[in-house]
């Protein structure tokens, strides 16, 4: 357990690792999607190294061009400053392409404050839905010793953000946001959550969605409703885990094997 004032003292963290999503032969997405993911995360997380660094903040990059950082190491750049703050920056994908809005993931208990003040930024600065903040066991959330946010800033796959999504405008307000959210600056009014998403964005710690977090409930039980907004968040979850096949397999033990086959 960490107390209250340990919780406060690390969210005033002044170093933060800006990882950028996929690199290299992980071109991130899904396969034949027209916007790729890959440079877009590295230039919205180059973005919000130039905005954090104007601020004074020191920011450590993951990576810092193209190139292939295993999630492994993703994770070891990040525990090596145990007083920084870890932002992963990503854009989803869906093969649905009306799949749209932004979502923002945690792991850890103390980072749940920080997703929502970044998600409540970036959901006011973006003209999309608010898909909700989701606590996920994503790699470099569970992995990392340090408080982890991942925001999924659109969806690629989705004509009317990726035509945003590939404006330099709204990368820079992208990374803008997600630094006021870092800077703990008052989010403005959120606007209300998508009418098909299955989350919340107020309840702050909520349970572990499922063993390693790839659907929220099985297919097979998934009702037609409820499937929309599943499959959107599935792919994105898988696209995470095939990134980094090896250091993925080291942590799967024979009760997550269920998941793995979406791989
Ligand atoms: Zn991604």
């Amino acid at each position: 357990m960490v107390s209250i004032g340990v919780i406060q003292a690390r969210a005033q963290s002044r170093t933060i690792v800006v990882d950028a999503g996929h690199g290299g032969v992980d071109r991130g997405g899904v396969p034949g999607q027209r916007v790729g993911e890959k440079q877009l995360t590295l230039d919205v997380a180059q973005r919000l190294r130039s905005v954090l660094e104007d601020r004074g903040y020191s920011v450590v990059m993951t990576r810092d061009n193209d190139e292939f950082i295993s999630l492994g190491t993703r994770v070891a750049i990040a525990n090596a400053h145990p007083d920084a703050t870890f932002v992963s920056v990503h854009f989803n994908s869906a093969s649905r392409r009306g799949a749209n809005g932004i979502e923002t993931y945690y792991y850890r208990s103390d980072s749940a404050r920080l997703a929502a003040n970044i998600h409540r930024h970036v959901v006011a600065g973006a003209p999309t839905e608010n898909r909700g903040i989701r606590r996920r066991a994503y790699y470099v959330l569970r992995r990392t010793s340090i408080p982890g946010v991942l925001v999924e800033c659109g969806f690629l796959t989705n004509p009317y953000e990726a035509s945003y999504a590939v404006s330099a405008s709204y990368r820079q307000k992208l990374a803008e946001e997600i630094a006021r959210g870092i800077q703990r600056v008052p989010p403005p009014r959120i606007r209300p959550l998508a009418a098909s998403s299955t989350v919340s964005t107020e309840v702050l710690s909520q349970p572990l969605l499922g063993p390693d977090f790839v659907r929220a409930i099985p297919a097979s039980r998934r009702s037609s409703k409820s499937s929309k907004s599943s499959r959107s968040s599935s792919s994105s979850s898988r696209k995470k885990k095939s990134s980094s096949s090896k250091s993925t397999k080291k942590s799967s033990s024979s009760s997550k094997k269920k998941t793995s086959s979406e791989d």
